[in-house]
């Protein structure tokens, strides 16, 4: 995965625009692509949930009343609530008779988690990207923190800045307890979606900062300066202090990218 965030520093989004004018009036016919009903179906259950008809822990109509209802086939309605299935978004349906159906369940972080980290694969961001928003999410996350911060919040990050302490911890060890810490400051912030960003954004770099710690030849020092980052970023947190709180997380970031230069 470090090779992928660094393979194509320019990113995947160029090379449109320009040039197409002159082709365009030689565009050989090419064949409709085959209806995907499934696809149709995945957007009329969305549009249901997005219109408020559908909410967590109702159940959609059974697998024949939708075929009815949409007109399609019964294997385009299967297909769809597999994807739904898949992603987090349904239960998978129970027994028979009138209480079969699935049902809309609360997306688990675990699906978005497992999205972003495939998507953060498979995009190729530029690293610059990366830390950008990393940056731009966690100076928010601190801020709020700052502002909103719990006594069990605090207990929470020293609990990690503790852990870290130690300096026994594997590279795994010490990572899986950095990691817990900044979920543990998001969680302080009090925004969910906010916090569960934070977790599949660290999630999907978890393989590239360990292979760039690993290349490491004084990763001591490295954890050095980190944990005294973090004990400053809790100590304006726990001080209150909005503005220090934000600057500091953000250059812990920004710096330890630059640092680790993945
Ligand atoms: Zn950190």
């Amino acid at each position: 995965m470090a090779e992928k965030l660094t393979s194509r520093p320019g990113g995947d989004h160029q090379g449109e625009g320009g040039g197409t004018s002159a082709s365009a009036s030689a565009t050989a016919w090419e064949p409709v692509p085959r209806s995907r009903t499934f696809e149709l179906v995945l957007a009329r259950i969305e549009e249901q949930i997005l219109a408020g008809n559908l909410h967590v822990g109702d159940r959609l109509p059974p697998e024949r009343e939708l075929v009815e209802l949409l007109g399609v086939s019964r294997a385009a309605v299967r297909e769809a609530l597999r994807v739904l299935e898949a992603q987090g978004v349904l239960r998978s349906r129970v027994g028979t008779g009138p209480s079969s159906g699935s049902v809309i369940s609360a997306m688990p972080s675990a699906g978005l988690t497992q999205l972003l980290r495939l998507h953060m694969a498979l995009a190729n961001f530029p690293l610059t990207h990366v830390v950008e928003a990393r940056a731009t999410l966690e100076r928010s996350s601190a801020r709020l923190a700052a502002e909103r911060a719990t006594e069990d919040d605090l207990a929470r990050m020293r609990e990690q800045l503790a852990r870290m302490d130690d300096p026994e911890l594997t590279l795994e060890e010490f990572n899986d307890s950095d990691t817990a810490f900044h979920v543990a400051l998001a969680e302080a912030g009090g925004n969910r979606l906010m916090t569960d960003m934070t977790v599949a954004v660290r999630s999907a770099v978890r393989g590239a900062l360990l292979a760039a710690f690993r290349e490491l030849t004084d990763w001591e020092a490295v954890a050095e300066r980190l944990r005294a980052e973090h004990h400053a970023v809790y100590a304006a947190i726990a001080a209150g202090d909005v503005e220090r709180s934000g600057d500091l997380v953000e250059a812990h970031i920004r710096g330890f990218h630059q640092h680790i230069d993945l």
